[in-house]
């Protein structure tokens, strides 16, 4: 049997441009979408006289999965049936996507009203990776990436966002394709070779594989290190900090 070769990693330190998914990687923001679930079914269903939303319903049918989707499984739960309708649907057409906008809604008033914060570890490691020279980019599948970036009080260290309508406008297949992160290093000039991907989800560090990434670095929210690991991290940790060492040292000014 024959074990098929694996690329040597790159050396974090070597590395010219790090490449982010946001939500769980640079923001907490799953807490937000849990609250604007919330926020829309708590609502709805007390409106129609089914089982109360709970948090349970939120890992049992809507987690992971995309929005619409979501919304389809949370209603065949409590055998309410709505038509589909079309994402142009307004936030209070009574469809599957009508619901799926207001809670898309719900998400951007939940930031208004409450913010989010980087994590500590990620926005030190962040610093100290610009404060170096490094290029940085954030790649992430969310449509709100940069209301949540602007929330956060960091959209103004990234030139480059792809996200979810820099997707759908050029075309670019989503995770685990590589596309969105491939588009983002070839916008620094840059192959996959000389850039990191930095991610929380195993389809995610799947992208970094598949584009055969520099150093693939798995953050461990939840999904597991060695889920991570089998979907092509090449380092996974629980807080960016702890690779702050690594990266490379700052220009020393001899002026
Ligand atoms: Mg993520």
């Amino acid at each position: 049997m024959t074990t098929p070769t694996r690329r040597t990693p790159a050396r974090l330190a070597d590395t010219r441009a790090l490449l982010f998914d946001l939500d769980g990687v640079l923001t907490p923001t799953a807490d937000v979408h849990m609250r604007a679930w919330s926020r829309l079914f708590t609502p709805y269903l007390e409106a129609h006289g089914v089982a109360p939303y709970t948090q349970a319903d939120y890992f049992a049918f809507i987690d992971g999965k995309p929005r619409y989707d979501g919304v389809r499984s949370l209603l065949e739960s409590r055998g309410i049936e709505l038509p589909l309708g079309t994402p142009d649907d307004a936030p209070d057409d009574d469809t599957v996507c009508g619901l799926g906008n207001r809670k898309n809604a719900e998400f951007t008033a939940e930031l208004d009203e409450h913010g989010v914060e980087p994590y500590p570890g990620s926005l030190r490691f962040l610093t100290t990776a610009i404060e170096a020279g490094l290029h940085v980019a954030v790649v992430s599948s969310s449509a709100n990436a940069v209301v949540v970036l602007r929330t956060a009080g960091i959209l103004d260290r990234f030139p480059v966002v792809v996200d979810g309508l820099v997707a759908r406008q050029d075309g670019l297949a989503g995770k685990p394709a590589p596309d969105t992160y491939l588009d983002a290093a070839g916008r620094f000039g840059l192959t996959a070779a000389e850039c990191v991907v930095v991610e929380d989800a195993t389809s995610g560090v799947e992208a970094g594989r598949n584009g055969a990434f520099g150093l693939v670095i798995g953050v461990d929210r939840g999904a597991g290190a060695d889920a991570l690991r089998e979907h092509g991290a090449d380092v996974v940790v629980t807080d960016l900090a702890d690779l702050i060492t690594e990266l490379p040292q700052p220009a020393v000014s001899t002026t």
